[in-house]
């Protein structure tokens, strides 16, 4: 991980993001003189970007895309210094954290590939994180932008005519220290939650909680669920959260990772693959797959806009209520003294 920061700041465009890639593919030749490759080059803003695609086991039809971006943030928005804000965020949580796990999972994965019964891409995704906070951003830039464009030409990276996907996990700041992953609700359900129970298993119960907080985070997933395939993002608390909060802030480096995230991360992912996809007769394993249920929780706002909704209707049926005692009393006054008298007569 550390070699990617050594790189410098991996922004859209730079030539340190162009030795970044470059030294994504030094990694898997390590492995493999022949790793495939496929750059995905895309210009955004007038920016030359590209995504970095490694494929392993390409001789089966079902795929599993592991993924992570690699961009780091140009600008600093969320420092507590605002003199630091136009600083780049050297993305050491945020980038830098979830390439190093995919580059350990290819080693380990690539020993037993012949044992595994699927295809497995390694997907490192440039533009995700250039999108605005607030009111500070990068001019005219969104979030997501090397996903979104992969998703788009993906019919140029496969055989549709005998190639599908099973998956997609995506590792977004899994190298911080005080690792607790969140139930992200753009998410599929069922494969976020196998993953879950999977690094239970292993015994990471406080990095994979019973009772997770719960939020809907815009990341590279969304781009593949939005074309049908199961995907999950590992991602943290990254918005309010005293165990790690240099989000977005020149403090996001190497001091506040802890490798023992990075490798709970790894060896639960690892563990996923071994229990759906090692080749052996013996293997009664049963998940989730192919993780077609997603049932998500609503909203927090959408909770709160019901409550608020419910409570406005109730005081008004209460209003209405106690209106319209008043005016039937009113009208028994009036009646009462129509007809007996008896109300004011008395002294
Ligand atoms: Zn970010």
């Amino acid at each position: 991980m550390q070699d990617q920061l050594d790189l410098g700041f991996r922004i859209p465009g730079t030539p340190d993001s162009v030795n970044c890639t470059n030294y994504f593919i030094s990694k898997f030749e390590e492995i493999d003189s022949n790793f495939t490759y496929n750059l995905h080059n895309f210009t955004t803003h007038l920016t030359e970007c590209q995504n970095v695609l490694f494929k392993l086991n390409e001789n089966k039809s079902n795929i599993v895309i592991l993924g992570a971006h690699y961009d780091s943030r140009a600008k600093a928005t969320k420092d507590p210094i605002s003199a630091n804000r136009d600083d780049p965020v050297p993305g050491a949580n945020d980038g830098a954290s979830g390439c190093a796990v995919l580059i350990e999972l290819a080693k380990v994965l690539y020993a037993e590939k012949d044992n595994l019964s699927c295809q497995i891409w390694f997907l490192f995704f440039d533009a995700e994180d250039q999108g605005r906070d607030n009111a500070y951003g990068i001019d005219g830039w969104g979030w997501c932008e090397g996903s979104q464009k992969f998703v788009s030409d993906i019919n140029n990276f496969y055989n549709s005519s005998y190639e599908y996907f099973d998956n997609m996990i995506l590792l977004d700041m899994v190298g911080g220290v005080n690792l607790q992953f969140i139930n992200e609700q753009y998410s599929t359900s069922s494969l976020l939650d196998e993953l879950f129970a999977t690094g239970r298993s292993l015994g990471y119960t406080y990095q994979f909680p019973s009772n997770p907080t719960s939020a809907s985070i815009i990341d590279d997933h969304r781009a593949f669920t939005s074309v049908g395939i199961p995907s999950a993002d590992l991602i943290i608390n990254f918005w309010d959260n005293p165990g790690w909060p240099y989000h977005h802030t020149t403090l996001d480096n190497s001091t506040y990772i802890d490798n023992s995230s990075l490798e709970i991360t790894g060896k639960t992912v690892e563990q996923f693959i071994y229990n759906n996809y090692i080749d052996d007769p013996d293997n009664s394993y049963q998940g989730n797959y192919p993780w077609s249920q997603d049932i998500n929780l609503p909203n927090i706002e959408i909770i709160v806009i019901v409550i608020v909704l419910f409570s406005v209707i109730g005081i008004v049926v209460l209003i209405q209520r106690t209106m319209k005692k008043i005016s039937e009393k009113e009208s028994d006054l009036v009646n009462n003294n129509k007809g007996e008298n008896t109300l004011f007569l008395n002294p």
